[in-house]
């Protein structure tokens, strides 16, 4: 499989070897071979002293489903004939030297398309080769001491002005995590090196393309517990799956859909969602547990339509797969949730929209929509001015009584709320002091399409920002 990567024949190939496996569900797992052992183990080591634990039980678990790994202590296994049966090699170990004809066959098998994992402390093994350091990209030199700290997946945009968020295909799709681990310190040796995740602004995971293959930098896992941390075996299941040509899907979310509302159309964006080594193509398939409530369809530009049987309510699991042109599979699962019209929070239905006066120029809170994404995590925020306003568009008219606003750490010292019915005039329902953290307001049952929070002067020197701004209709 791994010398069909870069070559078009074997695309071709694959092509047809695709449709021949159209039957069959997936086609075995690729292989992995994981390197370990202890370079110091001997009594006469000038470093006897130093050693590491390894936990390939824990690697071997993180990747069931995703490669077939075969573990051995043994340095022979690198030679051309045993590695030409493997699709990649990952290297748990501590300061192992192999010969210059093991480090060849290594070489040969990246050069030619293999993909080369190097786990936490195997970044210090087989640095005998200068070599070798050039192609992870970086020399280990030093560490914290075990520690808890953030792993950041994404790139924030540290105040420029993005329009859209930076991140590998790797970590696309993974929340930033707390973990207790090692934190790395690499001295960097090339600009090919692209960075995946970061801790404390240092690269903890990063890639290099070499030769026709690539090179893994993974730097966590020093302690048992830091391989069973779930963003942990999520980043390097993605990192793993990347390499070996699985299509990656980030994990979509939809808002809720009124059961009236018949068809909804281009919901998802597919393509936008998965990403793949070498952007070769993608099948997907869809399994709809409940077509009873909704019945789901692929347009022929791979985006996802819905259509809603009326009156009907529920919550249906769409499990969404891609498939690569080698037959690797990747599934998601996609909650589609179907209520009545009028129902719970009325921001965070389908077709409502948010606007706004300004957006600070970040774009994590660049978007107002992100107030009514339901996510709150993610916020919106305002520039930093007193007279700032954040409205939504219901779609329809509705007779209200409450809104929730979910406030990050800048809030409103003093607003109002107001409804519309064109969003051009305005009535204020309520007028407040603000505290804060969540606020409820209660007004007295007013109609209105549009719902408005006007500040008129902030809390803190930074703007307003807000997590969710929710909205509800009066009970009779
Ligand atoms: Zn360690």
């Amino acid at each position: 499989m791994r010398r069909c990567l870069r070559s078009l024949l074997c695309l071709a190939l694959a092509s047809v070897a695709s449709w021949a496996l159209a039957e069959t569900p997936s086609v075995p797992l690729p292989k992995a071979l994981l390197i370990t052992g202890l370079g110091t183990s001997d009594p006469e080591h000038p470093k006897h002293i130093l050693a590491h634990e390894f936990y390939n039980d824990e690697i071997v678990r993180a990747l069931e489903g995703t490669a077939q790994v075969t573990v051995t202590e043994n340095l022979s296994s690198l030679n051309a004939q045993e590695l030409s049966s493997y699709d990649l090699i990952l290297n748990n170990s501590f300061l192992l030297e192999p010969s210059p004809e093991q480090l060849a066959a290594l070489f040969q098998f990246i050069e030619e398309g293999g993909a080369y994992v190097a786990l936490h402390a195997g970044l210090e093994s087989f640095v005998n080769s200068p070599r070798y350091v050039r192609m992870m990209g970086g020399r280990l030199v030093g560490h914290s001491p075990p520690k808890s700290f953030t792993v950041e997946t994404f790139e924030d945009g540290f105040g420029i002005e993005r329009t859209t968020p930076w991140a590998h295909p790797i970590a696309r799709g993974v929340k930033p995590f707390e973990t207790h681990d090692e934190r790395y310190v690499v001295q960097t040796n090339t600009d090919e090196l692209e960075v995946i995740a970061r801790a404390e602004s240092h690269p903890i995971v990063w890639w290099r393309p070499w030769h026709n293959g690539a090179a893994l930098a993974f730097t966590l896992g020093h302690a048992r517990e830091s391989t069973q941390n779930a963003g942990y075996r999520q980043l390097l299941n993605n990192s793993v799956k990347w390499l070996l040509g699985y299509p990656l899907i980030a994990q979509p979310e939809l808002p809720v859909f009124a059961n009236d509302i018949g068809v909804a159309e281009d919901v998802l964006d597919l393509r936008k969602l998965t990403s793949i080594r070498g952007n070769t193509p993608v099948d997907f398939t869809l399994k709809n547990d409940r077509p009873d409530l909704v019945v789901t369809s692929i347009d022929e530009s791979r985006r996802l339509d819905l259509r809603i049987y009326a009156g009907r309510k529920g919550t249906a699991k769409i499990a969404i797969t891609a498939k690569s042109a080698h037959g690797l599979v990747n599934s998601v699962e996609l909650a589609v949730e179907v209520e009545q019209r009028g129902t719970g929070n009325l921001a965070h239905y389908y077709g409502v929209s948010a606007h706004s006066s300004s957006n600070e120029p970040r774009y994590l809170t660049a978007s107002p929509s992100l107030v009514i994404d339901g996510d709150k995590i993610t916020r919106w925020s305002s520039n930093y001015v007193d007279a700032a306003w954040i409205y939504l568009d219901l779609g329809d008219s509705y007779s209200l009584d409450r809104v929730r606003l979910l406030w990050d750490g800048a809030f409103a010292a003093q607003y109002e709320l107001q409804l519309s019915s064109d969003a051009r005039s305005w009535k204020i329902v309520a007028s407040r002091e603000g505290q804060g953290a969540t606020e409820e307001i209660r007004f007295p049952p007013s109609r209105g399409r549009y719902v408005r929070l006007l500040a008129n002067k902030r809390a803190t020197r930074y703007g307003y920002s807000l997590h969710e701004f929710e909205v509800y209709a009066a009970r009779d």
